[in-house]
Order: structure tokens, then sequence, then C-alpha cells
């Protein structure tokens, strides 16, 4: 079993113990007559999330900074219950912000794990959590069909490199979450663009693969050209609402049936490569 879905499923008993310890949390902030001081730290962390967190941190050293923030809101919310009970040790009537704010850290821990759970299960799935494009884990099963088709039919494909320009400017310029939106943005350019049919992957990054099917270098040439002008038309926003615009550049491989779908990749690549070189905002055709 793939490490992140060990981890997903880790994730289910965090969510199960800390409703379980919110119910006996409540029990001890509202029966009257218990030293709830001598409670408090009963009342503590059930050590389920931690133990999850050392293996996750172990095992997804690159989700350091989403492993981090979990961390601290579990730690808020422990911090906040035991200070309830440590404020009102007698039995008396708790204040209602005290409370309320031990429930919001609650639903804010529970509504993150909730969200990491989704990102994990989609990227197990082959999805992309931020555009839900589709990742490199199916990658290699599709080109394998599509060559089949090409044997069998002669139903050529072209494969597509798509990596926008001067990305870095942009996370420099308007910060990392702009950047993500502008990621999601040229995602969903590209989905219009191309036929239901065609498959599209974020392979890391900025960076992105299309198979368009059907299609000679000719047909990948049009379809490109449509798209790369779509790109740099698309208006986009940064936070304070000034626009933004971006553009991207192509390199594209026609199938070729002594070649491996590596052998492909990289040829695309260099092509990209000298679509960049060449000034961007281009598409070139593999050597
Ligand atoms: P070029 O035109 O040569 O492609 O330049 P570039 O700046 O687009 O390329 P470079 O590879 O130098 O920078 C890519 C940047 O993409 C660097 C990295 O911080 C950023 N990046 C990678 N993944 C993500 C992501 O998921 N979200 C955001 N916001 N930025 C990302
Ligand atoms: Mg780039
Ligand atoms: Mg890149």
């Amino acid at each position: 079993m793939e490490a992140s879905t060990r981890i997903v499923q880790g994730l289910g008993k965090v969510v199960d113990d800390h409703i379980a310890w919110l119910s006996q949390w409540h029990q001890v902030a509202f029966y009257g007559g218990v030293d709830r001081a001598a409670k408090a730290d009963d009342a503590k962390m059930p050590n389920s999330f931690l133990q999850w967190h050392d293996r996750a941190t172990f095992a997804l050293p690159n989700q350091g900074p989403i492993l981090n923030r979990l961390a601290e809101l579990h730690e808020q919310l422990h911090t906040a219950a035991k200070l309830v009970l440590l404020r009102a040790p007698d039995g008396e009537a708790l204040p209602i912000q005290d409370y309320e704010r031990v429930l919001s850290r609650f639903d804010e821990f529970v509504t993150s794990v909730r969200r990491l759970e989704r990102a994990f299960s989609e990227a197990a799935a082959g999805l992309d959590p931020l555009t839900g494009l589709r990742t490199r884990t199916g990658l290699q099963e599709d080109f394998n069909r599509e060559m089949n088709r090409y044997m069998n039919a002669k139903t050529p494909f072209t494969l597509a490199m798509v990596d926008i320009d001067h990305f870095k400017n942009v996370n420099d310029t308007y910060g990392h979450d702009t950047g993500d939106r502008v990621l999601v943005g040229v995602a969903n350019t590209l989905l219009r663009h191309i036929r239901t049919y065609d498959d599209a992957y974020r392979l890391g990054g900025e960076e992105f693969l299309l198979i368009l099917k059907g299609l000679d270098n000719d047909g990948a040439e049009k379809v490109l050209e449509r798209l790369r002008a779509a790109i740099q038309r698309a208006e986009l926003k940064a936070p304070d609402g000034t626009p933004l615009h971006v553009t991207a550049s192509f390199g594209h491989v026609m199938v070729d049936e002594k070649k491996t779908m590596d052998e492909l990749l990289q040829l695309s690549d260099q092509a990209l490569y000298k679509a960049k070189r060449e000034g961007r905002n281009r598409i070139i055709k593999a050597a």
C-alpha cells in the first residue's frame, strides 16, 4: 500500500478519537461536583494525532508546512480546552466565550484534517488536488492505451508539454496563493480548449501535459495555437483586483511507434526548452 494511502486512513482515526475526546471533555466541563483542575490533564489530547503526525512527517517529508499547521491547530485546540477547565475548577459555570473558543478550535482542526484527507485521496486517485487535472499516476497506462489504438488503427496522437512563462515572478510579486489561483486558471483554460476525450495532466509545479488524440503535428499545432492565445487573453485577478496575465510555452511531439513514452516526453521537453530560449509564448515542434 502506498504511504499516502496509509496516512489518509490514519486520519479517519484521528477524527474519530477527537470526537470521542470532545464528548468526554463536555462531561468534565458540564457535570457539577468534579474537580475539573484534576481532570484537565486527562482531558488532554488523545495521542493518536501525535503518533499520526510523526508517521506522516516521516512518510511525506515535502508536506512539512501543511503538517506543521495541523499540529499547531491541534495544540491550540487542546490548550484552549485545558484552560477552560483550569479557569473554572470548582464546577462554576464556564465563561461562554471560552467554551465557544474550544468549539471553534475543534471545528477548525477537524475541517483541516478533512481537507487534508480529501487532498490525499485525490492524489492517490491520480487527481491533482489543486487543479483537478490528472497526475503522472495514470499517465503510462493512458499512454499505452493510445499507443495500442495507434498500432491497430493508425490513429495518431500528440503529446504537448505546456509550461507557464516566468511563473516564479507571479509568486514573487503576488504571493503563493495568487500563484495557485493562476495555476487553476491556466488549468481551466486548458480544459476549455481541448476536447473532452483529450487528457490533461499537471506533471508538477507549473508544467502540464496534454494528450491530444487523433491529431498529427499539423492538427496539434492548430489546437495549441488556440490554447496559447487563450492563455494570453485570459484575465486573472491578483488579490487586490489588479488584472493579471500570463503566457505559456509549448513543446509537442507526435506518436512514433519506435519510441517509448519517456523518449517522447523527453523530445517534447526539449522542444519546450527551445520555445523558452527563443522568447517564450510560442509553440515548437520536436525535432
Ligand atoms: P520559465 O519561463 O523559464 O518557465 O520560468 P518560471 O519562473 O516559470 O520557471 P521556474 O521553473 O524558474 O519557476 C517555477 C516556479 O513555480 C517556482 C516554484 O516556486 C513555483 N511553483 C511550483 N509549484 C507551485 C505551486 O503548486 N504553487 C505555486 N504558487 N507555485 C509553484
Ligand atoms: Mg515556467
Ligand atoms: Mg517549469
